[in-house]
């Protein structure tokens, strides 16, 4: 059974222009384009309202890991709707599903982690995480300490505490920024990485939270907060020697590590978590995207046994939580997920099958005059669009309309990819097959062919 669109494409697009405030977007700009009207999705494959079929190169927004349309999920949330659409967990008050989505995280996550808190996105689970670390150094008797350090290109959400604690300098322009949050360079080593090598540069930019512990103060520092390789930044995966460097800073220093796994966890990497592939020890680990496969909205906030000694002690209530907290037909969703994930055993399979063959011929496409930069781990990768090769110095101005241009020629040729900066990123289903591979390979190199062509014909290439 599929809806049949009842209006016209131009219908739709006219009421959502006239209507429809889009996240980040410039309004007027779409208006005058106006939106692509998507209405089904199959697999890794979406569908626009006029028939045109797209490759999706972003899982949804890097959450769809067992690609569109699975009718199991859509199953298991019809029946959850019948028994119990809504009930809340505040109060003394539970229900089966929350319960046993807990449980199932507690056993998925890495070691250490035995509790979930429930919220309804990423950004309320980071907004969470503010309150949770500043709460747990109050009851570990170290008020002082409230200083979240965080990094330049970090994302963590659109709520007030997630976006401040990201580094996107346009949203902190726009929203003004919260006291108490500091930033660090990020281990981007094509943008900040200089005359180091990369792992010469992994360890400086890991000392750079050394650094700035020292400057501001041990006794004010709360903790770190960082996504495993960073995704809306631009996919900058940390130079090898990174997080070793950054596990022994905290092993050092007395500060909670908490490890953002919006993107990285449920498989995105190579393993069920970034945390598993970097051997993390989270304190607080931040979920949410390809917990449900993006199916329904949640997210959550792992606790890990340390913090959960205070949290669960004589402090008292914890005065936070959502409505939707442990929603019902948002849980029966993420279990109908994880059960699909384990079974069809997604994660391995992505791991040792799709993720080395996207990866020999996505790291190929450094060959392509437009590419500075080929990066990819687990099945999440960034090119860079450069002007003139080899060098990594040359970027082309304003930064940003390149990446634009090829994104949109991307669109056109059936594939999505997104831009950050003049970077083409992508972040495929990870049920991805080799044929879809081989498809999604021949998009790129036809957007890369293509972007190169128009930007000869206007003259931006040096
Ligand atoms: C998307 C994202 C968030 C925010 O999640 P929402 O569900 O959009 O609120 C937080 N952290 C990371 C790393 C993300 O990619």
């Amino acid at each position: 059974m599929t809806h049949a669109p009842n209006l016209s494409t131009a219908d739709y697009q006219r009421i959502d222009a006239a209507h429809h405030l889009h996240p980040f977007t410039d309004f007027k700009a779409l208006n005058a384009e106006r939106s692509r009207v998507m209405t089904r999705g199959d697999g890794v494959w979406i569908w626009d309202t006029d028939g045109n079929r797209y490759l999706d190169g972003m899982a949804g927004l890097w959450c769809t890991q067992i690609g569109h349309g699975r009718r199991e999920i859509a199953d298991a949330v019809h029946r959850q709707m019948l028994e119990l659409e809504f009930y809340n967990t505040f109060f003394k008050t539970t229900h089966p599903r929350a319960a046993e989505l807990a449980e199932v995280l507690a056993e998925l996550t890495p070691e250490g982690l035995n509790h979930v808190f429930f919220t309804g996105s990423g950004s309320e689970a980071n907004d969470t995480v503010f309150r949770m670390v500043r709460r747990y150094w109050t009851l570990a008797g170290k008020p002082d300490k409230q200083i979240i350090i965080g990094r330049r290109y970090g994302y963590h959400g659109s709520t007030v505490a997630a976006a401040a604690m990201g580094g996107m300098a346009g949203m902190h322009e726009q929203a003004g920024m919260v006291p108490g949050v500091h930033h660090i360079t990020p281990p981007y080593w094509f943008d900040f990485g200089g005359d180091m090598s990369p792992d010469e540069f992994g360890i400086w930019a890991a000392r750079e939270l050394e650094r700035a512990i020292d400057e501001l103060g041990e006794g004010n520092v709360a903790a770190f907060i960082a996504e495993p390789i960073q995704g809306a930044g631009g996919v900058l995966i940390p130079p090898e020697t990174y997080w070793p460097e950054i596990r022994r800073i905290c092993a050092e220093r007395e500060i909670l590590l908490v490890v953002d796994e919006v993107i990285c966890g449920f498989g995105r990497t190579g393993n069920w978590f970034g945390s598993d592939t970097y051997g993390l020890k989270p304190d607080l680990m931040p979920i949410a995207k390809g917990l449900s496969s993006g199916y329904l909205p949640i997210g959550g906030v792992m606790v890990s046994d340390r913090v959960c000694e205070y949290l669960i002690g004589d402090g008292g209530e914890f005065f936070h939580g959502f409505t939707y907290s442990g929603h019902p037909a948002s849980c029966a969703a993420a279990l109908a997920n994880l059960r699909i994930m384990r079974e069809e055993k997604v994660v391995e399979r992505a791991a040792s099958e799709a993720a080395p063959y996207l990866q020999a011929k996505w790291l190929a496409f450094a060959d392509h005059p437009l590419v500075g930069e080929a990066r990819m781990k687990g099945l999440v990768g960034a090119l860079e669009l450069v002007p003139r090769k080899p060098s990594r110095r040359d970027r082309f101005a304003p930064v940003g309309d390149v990446g634009t241009i090829a994104r949109d020629i991307s669109f056109n040729n059936g594939l999505v990819m997104r831009a950050v900066r003049d970077a083409l990123i992508i972040s495929p289903p990870l049920v991805i097959t080799r044929e879809e591979i081989d498809e999604l390979a021949r998009r790129v190199e036809k957007t890369l062919d293509d972007t190169h062509a128009e930007l000869k014909k206007r003259g931006w290439l040096v």
